[in-house]
């Protein structure tokens, strides 16, 4: 594509830093700023020269809570997030609930800007899933960290995480011939579960031509799936 961007914001889904590296590779004087925002009307964007995403707090209040509603403190992440919206008034929307796991920054932004940062998206929190831990008891998983992960091979284009009964099964599309990175993944995986606690996941990976259609009434993408019943574990 023979284009030239002063500007590139990425917003629907998470700028990975694998993405950040891509785009920097591709249009190496271009800014790059991540958004993100929901229907319900959050707004958020990265500022320069700062880190995170400021929240556009005028338009809102935001929320971060525990499962129970409980408020989290900036500085630790949350299960979800409340959402107030102080603009729509044809749909009031309060307290609404999102399911996105985010941390709020607790410095002062370079910039100078009031309003608070998001300075971490974990994913949502129904993309979470639950293993066995080695000391008993269950160890949950965050989305990110399968991105950390997948996101680090270039020979991957897409994946997909479904959990069952005999482990956790990988779907990846690769870049052409590039399947030789199948074992170096599934041991990078392991290790990364196994550090989280998690007693020995049996990982089925296998390599496949596209994922299929995208799910869910928003057309978004869904990662990661469990098909496990949580009272099995
Ligand atoms: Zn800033």
């Amino acid at each position: 594509m023979k284009i030239n961007p002063r500007f590139i914001a990425g917003g629907g889904e998470a700028l990975t830093e694998e993405m950040r590296r891509q785009l920097r590779h591709a249009w190496p004087q271009c800014g790059i700023y991540d958004i993100y925002g929901t229907q319900e009307g959050i707004r958020s964007m990265e500022c320069s020269p700062g880190s995170g995403m400021h929240l556009f707090e005028d338009l809102g209040i935001i929320e971060v809570v525990d499962e129970c509603n409980r408020p989290v403190p900036d500085g630790n992440l949350g299960h979800k997030i409340l959402f107030t919206n102080l603009y729509s008034f044809t749909l009031p929307i309060i307290r609404y609930e999102i399911s996105d796991m985010v941390n709020l920054d607790t410095k002062p932004c370079l910039c100078g800007r009031p309003f608070r940062r998001i300075g971490s998206i974990n994913g949502r929190n129904d993309d979470v899933i639950y293993l066995q831990g080695h000391t008993g008891g269950q160890v949950a998983v965050h989305p990110v960290q399968f991105w950390d992960v997948l996101e680090s091979y270039s020979e991957i284009r897409q994946y997909q995480v479904i959990q069952e009964n005999d482990g956790i099964h990988l779907s990846l599309v690769f870049e052409e011939g590039n399947e030789v990175v199948v074992d170096s993944v599934r041991k990078r995986l392991e290790q990364e579960l196994q550090t989280l606690g998690a007693s020995n996941p049996a990982i089925h990976i296998k390599p496949v031509a596209n994922l299929g259609d995208r799910s869910g009434n928003m057309g978004k993408w869904k990662n990661i799936i469990s098909n496990m019943n949580q009272s099995s574990l």
